[in-house]
């Protein structure tokens, strides 16, 4: 065994046999694989082992097809052909018009990833699916690549490929502890002695926590029983002449496969139950939990209505087993926040199907630091301090409840919340407010009319349009209040603040101090890192001069790590979070001044207090720190101020503004109003992907400032000219706004995706973002946008299309 090496993965399930071999494929060979036991041995070898291609974001498509890409290529070696039903497609099952609409708008979202799913109906259905009944059915989405595969051949598959590439795997070898250095090396202890490492990489499956306390890390990860059954044959399937395609039945809770001449099904229960909450036995391995399938009659009657075939055939094993899940249903791939040389590759509840894709991902974030999409939507960070194994339980359940129902925009599910709140959420609550949930913090979403009001989510506008035009015409006119729960806030001290910003951001940072700024940080590739406004506090009673970083909610623990990295040592720099203890109230709208006048001492005149000006004060009795900026694109301030003090500044305000009209409004019509401003959203908008060029955030590079992270490759992707472009699109269209996701065409083309859309009351236009090839970037081209499975028009016009010079934000 060595005793030093690069990389050392833990964990020899699918999860830790795609890394290893991928970290071979970019070029690390010096690289390890530990397991306790055989490989295989945790959930891997009893998986029923279906993959699909199916994904709800651009990112989980592409990860699911390289999967599948790798996993033919694998079935394919003649030295080492492994067992791959590769194509007997799949079929997504509906029956309610809003799941249909779900499914048109996925399949427009996949052909941006060269991906053809297929929306059909239920007679069509039936026809691909012979044993299927069309009760209570109105259709459902195809997915022709979807096909399962031997999960222990596959993991053999891997491992070989990357032992041949110079990568070793030890097996009954337990990972007994980890020990970080002050380097930030480490060494990981397994009962056949020490191995010295640059990088640890967590791949224990439903063990995650026990590898996880090693390092001390509590990781949002609970594992739930899961159950299927295999039958006997089935005369029909065996008189078929082909495969049958896979199934997935939201409306009773199972999926199915073929298994030899027989099925095999899973079942997704109410009466579900989690596993491995007090601890996991040690001898665990190769192992099952008791078969109980009593628990999940429920669900076999309608599996039994579905497919009447089934009740005619005898069932020949039964399969119960662990599986992960995170708190949004999608795995934790990444680094491990607050833990440097540190990443992980769990959660994964449909390891067999994504652990291709995951484990490329995870490589090249390894060895490149970064992926080539995107990866937030499975990266560790997002999620922070709430995120502990009981609201993952929480969660998890609520999943498995829900497996295949899939999230319809603006649906925030019950479980686990109010996980995060501040002194005014139940004041909110009591003035009817609904909330939303941002990185567990519970945000206005809108205020409700009467107690009464509901609106089923779905992919058109819905009863809450409304709601937002009347805030959105009372703020253009009067003023709106709207508490923005969780900012994510770093506060940075030292002497040599501004020269480390200078260092992270690409553009010139604002140093006066009482004024605020917007800067853009990048990754070493050029892209998008993070979005940042930074506002000097001058020295006062409450501190020496400091910079407030300020950034969504979202990127507490990401951009934290991002800062925390980079500092040079012997930089007088310090960093501290401040999220958990400040929120904002922002006041916007033409009365904004009349109120914060009425409330807080001092003259805050245009002239006195102008446009990205920052001020310490007191509203009312409340210590607060206001500062001028707006993302409404109104007149607006935002009221920095202490939780304790929230509810006396909120007070002080209402009380001050009942002589202005002053109304709450909610995050809903924020992002209508943004959208008229051409301002972006962190991780919908601003992705790593893209540099600020291709952005349109050309104005925030300073190339000619000396250098910053990410320079070197700006100026490469700068002089090799632009792969996209973001657009902001009117869309012809007043049934439902682009989704992101959203495939723009010409002709059978894809020339771009949407990336956020909304309707813009004060212009009167459905707006969208897309990054769209370069060429058609002109305002005035005209393309298609596939909404729902519907080709809609869409045209390129000026980014800022609501009073674009910006004078009501200078009040
Ligand atoms: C019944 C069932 C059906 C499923 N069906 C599907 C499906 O159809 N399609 C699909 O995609 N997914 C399916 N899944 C999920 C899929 O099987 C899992 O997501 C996947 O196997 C997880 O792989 P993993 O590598 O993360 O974990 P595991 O396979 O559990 O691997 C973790 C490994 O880490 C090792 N380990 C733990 N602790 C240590 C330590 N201290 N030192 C060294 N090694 C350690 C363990 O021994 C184990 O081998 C199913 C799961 C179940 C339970």
């Amino acid at each position: 065994m060595k005793s030093r090496t690069k990389v050392v993965v833990i964990g020899g399930g699918i999860a830790g046999c795609s890394t290893l071999y991928h970290l071979t494929q970019e070029g690390w060979t010096d690289v390890v694989l530990v397991e306790r036991d055989e490989l295989t041995s945790g959930t891997t070898w009893h998986s029923a082992a279906q993959v699909t291609n199916f994904g709800m974001t651009q990112t989980m498509v592409g990860l699911k097809t390289h999967s599948i890409n790798l996993y033919k290529e694998l079935a394919e070696d003649p030295d080492y052909p492994i067992n791959y039903h590769h194509g007997d497609g799949g079929i997504r099952l509906a029956n309610t018009e809003a799941q249909m609409q779900g499914y048109r708008h996925f399949a427009s979202m996949a052909r941006g990833m060269g991906v053809h799913f297929e929306v059909i109906d239920a007679a069509e259905c039936a026809r691909r699916h012979p044993l299927i009944s069309t009760d209570n059915l109105l259709g459902g989405l195809w997915d022709p690549l979807d096909g399962d595969i031997d999960p222990a051949q596959l993991c053999q598959a891997l491992a070989r490929r990357a032992r041949a590439a110079g990568a070793e795997v030890y097996r009954h070898t337990p990972v007994t502890d980890l020990t970080q250095h002050r380097d930030d090396t480490w060494t990981v202890q397994t009962e056949k002695g020490d191995i010295d490492c640059d990088i640890v990489v967590n791949a224990c499956g439903y063990r995650v926590n026990e590898v996880g306390a090693m390092m001390g890390v509590q990781h949002p990860v609970a594992s739930m029983e899961h159950q299927y059954f295999v039958t006997e044959e089935i005369a029909a399937i065996r008189d078929a002449g082909h495969r049958m395609p896979l199934l997935r039945c939201p409306i009773s809770d199972y999926y199915c496969r073929q298994e030899r001449n027989g099925l095999l099904l899973g079942f997704y229960e109410q009466g579900c139950k989690t596993w491995g909450m007090d601890g996991i036995d040690p001898k665990f391995s190769n192992a099952l939990c008791p078969d109980d399938l009593h628990r999940v009659t429920d669900v076999l009657e309608g599996a039994f209505a579905r497919m009447p075939a089934l009740m005619e055939a005898g069932i020949h094993t039964i399969v119960n087993g662990p599986i992960t899940y995170t708190i949004d249903g999608a795995p934790l791939v990444g680094p491990i926040p607050g833990k440097r040389n540190s990443f992980c590759i769990i959660g994964l509840r449909a390891g067999l199907g994504e652990g291709g894709g995951h484990g490329w991902l995870l490589a090249q974030q390894i060895v490149q630091g970064e992926a080539c999409y995107d990866t937030w939507v499975i990266d560790p960070r997002r999620f922070t301090g709430h995120a502990n194994v009981e609201l993952t339980a929480l969660k998890a359940i609520e999943d498995y409840q829900n497996e295949f129902r899939f999230h319809f925009p603006h649906e925030h599910r019950p479980a686990g919340r109010p996980a995060k709140t501040t002194p005014l959420t139940p004041v909110l609550a009591a003035e009817g407010a609904e909330f939303t949930v941002v990185n567990g913090w519970e945000r206005v979403d809108y205020i409700r009319p009467t107690p009464d009001f509901h609106h089923a989510p779905g992919y058109a506008f819905d009863g809450v349009f409304d709601l937002v035009a009347s805030d959105v015409a009372h703020l253009q006119d009067h003023v709106g209040l709207c508490e923005v729960s969780g900012f994510n806030r770093i506060e940075i001290t030292g002497a040599d603040r501004h020269r480390f910003l200078n260092r992270m951001a690409c553009g010139r940072v604002q140093t006066r101090p009482g004024r605020v700024g917007l800067s853009y940080l990048l990754n070493h590739q050029g892209g998008i890192k993070a979005e940042a406004t930074i506002a000097n506090l001058p020295a006062s009673h409450c501190g020496a001069d400091r910079v407030w970083y300020g950034s969504a909610a979202a990127s507490e623990y990401h951009d934290m790590d991002w800062l925390a990295q980079h500092l040079d040592p012997g930089e007088d720099v310090q960093l501290r979070s401040l999220t958990n203890d400040q929120t904002i109230l922002v006041l916007a709208g033409p009365g904004a001044r009349d109120v914060l006048s009425a409330c807080a001492r001092g003259d805050w005149s245009a002239q006195a207090f102008p446009w990205l000006s920052l001020r310490e004060c007191h509203v009312g009795i409340a210590p607060a720190t206001v500062m001028g900026v707006s993302f409404s694109g109104e007149l607006a301030y935002e009221i920095h101020v202490p939780n304790a003090a929230l509810y006396a500044a909120y007070l002080a305000l209402r009380e001050a503004g009942r002589a202005f009209g002053l109304r709450l409004f909610g995050a809903r019509a924020v992002d209508s109003m943004r959208m008229e401003k051409g301002f972006l959203h962190w991780k919908a908008d601003l992705l790593t992907e893209f540099d600020p060029f291709e952005t349109g955030l050309e104005r925030f590079v300073a190339l000619d400032k000396g250098d910053f992270i990410g320079k070197a490759a700006l100026l490469r992707r700068h002089a090799e000219g632009p792969r996209a472009r973001l657009v902001s699109l009117r869309i012809d269209a007043d049934h439902a706004p682009a989704w992101p996701g959203g495939s723009l065409m010409l002709g059978d083309a894809v020339v771009g995706t949407v990336t956020s859309g909304d309707w813009g009351h004060r212009v009167g236009m459905n707006l969208a973002y897309a990054f769209v090839r370069p060429d058609l970037a002109q305002p005035g081209t005209t393309m298609q946008l596939d909404l729902c499975g519907t080709r809609v028009g869409a045209k390129v016009i000026p980014p800022c299309p609501y009073d674009p010079l910006g004078a009501r934000m200078r009040g």
